[in-house]
């Protein structure tokens, strides 16, 4: 056997009747597996040794595979192996900040639910900001030099995991210094400092939509919203502000974890258009749009205005709060539905109707 490396007709070669859902072991894989399984699909995990135990305590994977790195997914005897057990690959955070977007592009054969072309548009700092900003949402001002710092900006870097080495500056030359002092501690390297990206800090609380396009049924549905536990930002406020400011406490983000939140009811027409919206758009740009979950990263401020600073164009980690369920997702399903199964069920609907070259990329 060899990799069928022709896209177009991969999905026809497989056994329709004994189609596998999988993906890297890590990130939102149990919510993929156990929703796979709860719409009657077997499971493979592609999962690094030293994680697999979360696999085998959590009984919800029929074939785990074992490598050394996931860069082996690109290697043609992994690749011919799921093509060969009827494989779906979900794409996750850990795809995009492990892989890179050309490799996932062009290198990988394997179908996969969602739109590749978007992962482009997702990449690129400047491509998100002109997709969410032609959708109509309102973004954080962006500044193209230290130099133009005039308010208090966050600065990020491209491909930082988890926030690891953000900081905040509010002039030209408080992000100088604080520049210098995170090439001191070994969180930023000189030749970062063209690569930083400065953006308008927006004051306010972290709300997390999750969004499910759905192509078969020409429909955005919010099926749940997440906030963020990040280290060390979120515990900053337990250290009296004299230690602050005696210590030098610069926040940094590293997630740990996420958190429920049901919001004020009066702000969901505006993120239910919004996550419409970006669809919409997205349309345009790469049809036939996203196919599959979303989320936008957005900030409420105290008067009501909602900034989105970032959009993930696949499942993310935030929609592990809601297996089982999330409010959202019962007040339209009822029991039992969440991103994982809602994923699950939309291959299973595209199967039944002889679509899945709709779902597939
Ligand atoms: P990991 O496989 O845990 O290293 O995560 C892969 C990527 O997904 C990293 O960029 C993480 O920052 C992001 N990520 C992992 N878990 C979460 C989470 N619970 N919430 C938000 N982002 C996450
Ligand atoms: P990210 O890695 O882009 O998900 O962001 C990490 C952290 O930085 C999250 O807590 C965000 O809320 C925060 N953050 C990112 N951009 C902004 C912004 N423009 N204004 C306020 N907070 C932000």
């Amino acid at each position: 056997m060899t990799v069928n490396k022709n896209r177009s007709d991969l999905i026809q070669s497989y056994q329709k009747n004994d189609l596998c859902i999988g993906t890297l072991g890590s990130h939102s894989a149990l919510n993929i597996f156990k929703g796979a399984k709860e719409e009657g699909f077997k499971t493979v995990c592609v999962c690094k040794k030293e994680n697999a135990i979360i696999y085998r305590k959590f009984p919800l994977v029929d074939n785990l595979i074992i490598v050394q790195d996931f860069s082996e997914l690109l290697n043609d005897s992994l690749q011919e192996k799921l093509q060969s057990l009827n494989v779906i690959l979900i794409p996750h955070g850990s795809f995009t900040a492990y892989l890179s977007t050309e490799d996932l592009v062009n290198n990988l054969f394997v179908p996969m639910f969602g739109n590749r072309e978007l992962l482009h548009w997702e990449a690129n700092r400047n491509k998100q900001a002109e997709w969410l900003s032609q959708a109509g949402l309102l973004l954080p001002k962006t500044f193209k030099k230290p130099d133009e710092i005039d308010r208090l900006v966050i600065a990020k870097l491209p491909g930082a995991k988890g926030g690891k080495g953000y900081f905040l500056a509010n002039s030209p030359s408080s992000f100088r210094k604080k520049f210098n002092e995170m090439v001191f501690r070994g969180l930023l390297k000189i030749e970062d400092l063209d690569k930083v990206h400065l953006q308008e800090y927006a004051l306010g609380v972290n709300v997390y939509p999750h969004y499910f396009s759905s192509i078969l049924k020409h429909d955005v549905e919010l099926l749940g919203v997440d906030k963020r536990y990040e280290s060390a930002v979120d515990s900053i406020g337990k250290i009296p502000a004299s230690e602050q400011l005696e210590i030098e406490i610069n926040p940094t983000y590293t997630i740990v974890g996420n958190i429920p939140l049901t919001l004020r009811e009066s702000l969901l027409p505006q993120l239910i258009r919004m996550g419409e919206n970006v669809h919409k758009k997205a349309v345009d740009l790469a049809p036939p749009g996203i196919i599959g979950p979303f989320c936008l990263e957005t900030v409420i401020t105290d008067d009501l205005k909602i900034y989105t600073f970032e959009i993930s164009a696949r499942i993310v980690a935030g929609t592990n709060i809601g297996i089982g369920n999330s409010p959202y997702a019962y007040l339209r399903y009822g029991e039992n539905m969440y991103m994982g199964r809602r994923i699950a069920l939309e291959i299973k609907e595209a199967q039944n109707k002889d679509e899945l070259n709709t779902i597939l990329a």
